[in-house]
């Protein structure tokens, strides 16, 4: 086994000021009680890259019950597949991971691996050495000791992100063929930390692109939260895209069919998505979602529109025929649902501004996101100005323009008429 780099702390630059004094302390506890245990991962690759750690993670040669026995009552083990230990140190969760080893399928005891290689369980516990080659990323696998403020690097991941490199560990394509989220992954973490994906860690994605097609939909869901929710949304979209990754995710988000304005509103959602979350402001994944389905809801509906059924029944339909619970793609758990088609349904009562309806509309709980879903709308190109300015209006306007406010409203939009008898029909229609 070659020797690791040491990077002492003059060449690294990172302090203990930088570091949760709660992680050092949950360290301090497990080396108190004869084990190895060290900060690893996405913390030290962010510190280098003066970035503010989302979370710390400890490695440490604890089994996890033996971590349970330790830290008690503050401690719950977690996982099926990757059995992790939770620390809970005041408000904040510490995972506290057992070094894990990366073994080959012949050797094989508790670790299951599909017929296509795919790892099922992940439990073969090993060393140090071993738990930094079964990581995914160079970047993501080095190990920062509390104590000597040394960072241990096995793989060359200190040089790789001082040259903003993304480069998988070990063979590319066979890491993928584990772990096919990893491709995601490499896309997560360009996206996130602006580096470039080593040619190496890129080219196999082209081909091996189809095994996500095995990933259970519930994990592709939760990587689509890590890809679109962490403030890089629009730079990940372009890259899934680049690789031809996106309708993996979402598989029923982009068609030939639809209209440029529904394509559009995916890229605004993302884009807004971003600016919100810079701005410290909350995103809901429903809102998200909400728009990421809008194509397919909107086409469906447009449908039964012009089947001659009315916008609610419309609606309706156009939200069974979909999608919270698709055959492909990501699973959307149910508990979203309710609310993206709360914010759909909405978008047709906004356009009811008479008598006590808007007034009802307001205290909505989910007006605001119903509204800035409208706001949305009109910006990919849909026309609806006019009804995006009278609600923004009329949200901060006195009882007595809000009442001027709805005179000479123009009519709701209602069920669209296939054959006009007499006159031609009104263009109010193309507001659905
Ligand atoms: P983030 O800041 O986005 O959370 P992270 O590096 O902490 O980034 P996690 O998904 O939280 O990413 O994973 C923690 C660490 O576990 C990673 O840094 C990596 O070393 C390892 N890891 C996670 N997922 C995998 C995987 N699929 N294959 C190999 N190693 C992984
Ligand atoms: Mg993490």
């Amino acid at each position: 086994m070659p020797d690791p780099a040491i990077i002492p702390p003059d060449r690294h630059r990172i302090t203990q000021d930088q570091i949760d004094p709660e992680v050092i302390g949950i360290i301090a506890e497990l080396r108190d009680a004869g084990y190895e245990a060290y900060l690893v991962g996405g913390s030290i690759r962010d510190l280098l890259q003066n970035a503010i750690p989302k979370d710390f993670d400890v490695a440490t040669s604890a089994l996890p019950d033996e971590v349970k026995l330790l830290f008690k009552r503050r401690c719950r083990l977690i996982g099926r597949r990757f059995r992790l230990a939770h620390v809970y140190a005041g408000r904040d969760i510490i995972e506290v991971a057992t070094f894990r080893a990366q073994t080959p399928p012949e050797e094989d005891n508790d670790r299951s691996l599909s017929s296509g290689g795919r790892i099922l369980r992940d439990n073969v516990y090993g060393d140090r050495h071993e738990d930094a080659l079964r990581r995914d990323f160079t970047a993501n696998a080095l190990y920062y000791d509390p104590e000597t403020e040394n960072i241990i690097d096995d793989v060359g991941g200190f040089q790789d992100i001082q040259a903003n490199l993304l480069r998988l560990i070990g063979d590319p394509a066979a890491r993928y063929r584990e772990d096919p989220v990893r491709m995601l992954r490499a896309v997560r973490f360009a996206a996130k930390l602006g580096f470039n994906i080593d040619p190496d860690t890129a080219n196999p994605i082209y081909e091996l692109a189809p095994l996500l097609r095995e990933v259970p939909p519930a994990r592709l869901f939760d990587e689509s939260l890590k890809l679109f929710l962490s403030g890089h949304a629009e730079a990940s979209d372009e890259l899934l895209c680049d690789y031809d990754l996106f309708h993996y995710l979402f598989p029923y988000a982009t068609s030939e069919e639809f209209q440029p304005e529904e394509s559009m509103l995916l890229d605004l959602a993302f884009r807004n998505t971003d600016e919100r979350i810079a701005a410290g402001k909350p995103v809901t994944p429903a809102f998200l979602f909400a728009a990421i389905q809008w194509g397919p809801v909107h086409h469906a509906m447009e449908k039964h529109l012009e089947a001659g059924k009315s916008p609610q029944e419309s609606l309706l339909l156009a939200q069974e025929q979909q999608i919270t619970n698709p055959a492909e793609g990501a699973a959307l758990p149910k508990r979203f649902g309710i609310p993206m088609r709360e914010i759909w349904s909405l978008q047709w009562r906004l356009h009811q501004r008479q008598g006590q309806r808007p007034y009802r509309l307001l205290s909505h709980p989910r007006f605001r996101a119903a509204y800035d879903f409208l706001l949305l709308r009109n910006e990919a190109g849909e026309p609806l100005q006019e009804l995006c300015d009278w609600w923004t209006e009329f949200q901060e306007a006195s009882d007595e323009r809000r009442q001027q406010m709805q005179q000479g409203l123009p009519p709701a939009p209602g069920r669209r008429k296939r054959k006009p008898r007499r006159k031609k029909a009104t263009p109010q229609i193309s507001e659905q």
